[in-house]
């Protein structure tokens, strides 16, 4: 299950963000950025979450999901499409040399940090 080694980082991530001088400190709303082609499922890591943020200033943190599409560029004609599927074929001059703009990432967009 892939999702725990990604929610690891995504914890080390948020804690190296919170302030040092801030006491107490507690994360109620995790932003994340999870592209298509990531193949994360999201109720796994929700799960894993749950585990590794125990005892930590994320414990209890809720989970916002935006879903990054697939867009990809054709090297050829620079067209830019969305895919639902990552189809590496341009539409317009079907070449195949494509370049993946986004899809991939799986990152923490921002935080929201309890008063
Ligand atoms: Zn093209």
């Amino acid at each position: 299950m892939h999702e725990m080694g990604i929610a690891e980082q995504l914890v080390q991530i948020a804690l190296d963000a919170i302030p040092e001088d801030m006491e107490n400190p507690r994360v109620e709303i995790l932003n994340l950025r999870i592209g298509k082609l990531a193949s994360v499922v999201e109720h796994s890591l929700t799960f894993c979450l749950e585990i590794v943020t125990k005892d930590t200033p994320l414990e209890g943190v809720r989970l916002v999901i935006e879903e990054v599409p697939i867009v990809i560029r054709c090297q050829s004609c620079s067209r830019e499409w969305e895919a639902d599927t990552p189809m590496f074929k341009c539409p317009d001059c079907s070449d195949a040399k494509v370049t993946l703009i986004s899809g991939r990432e799986i990152e923490i967009s921002s935080m929201e940090l309890a008063d």
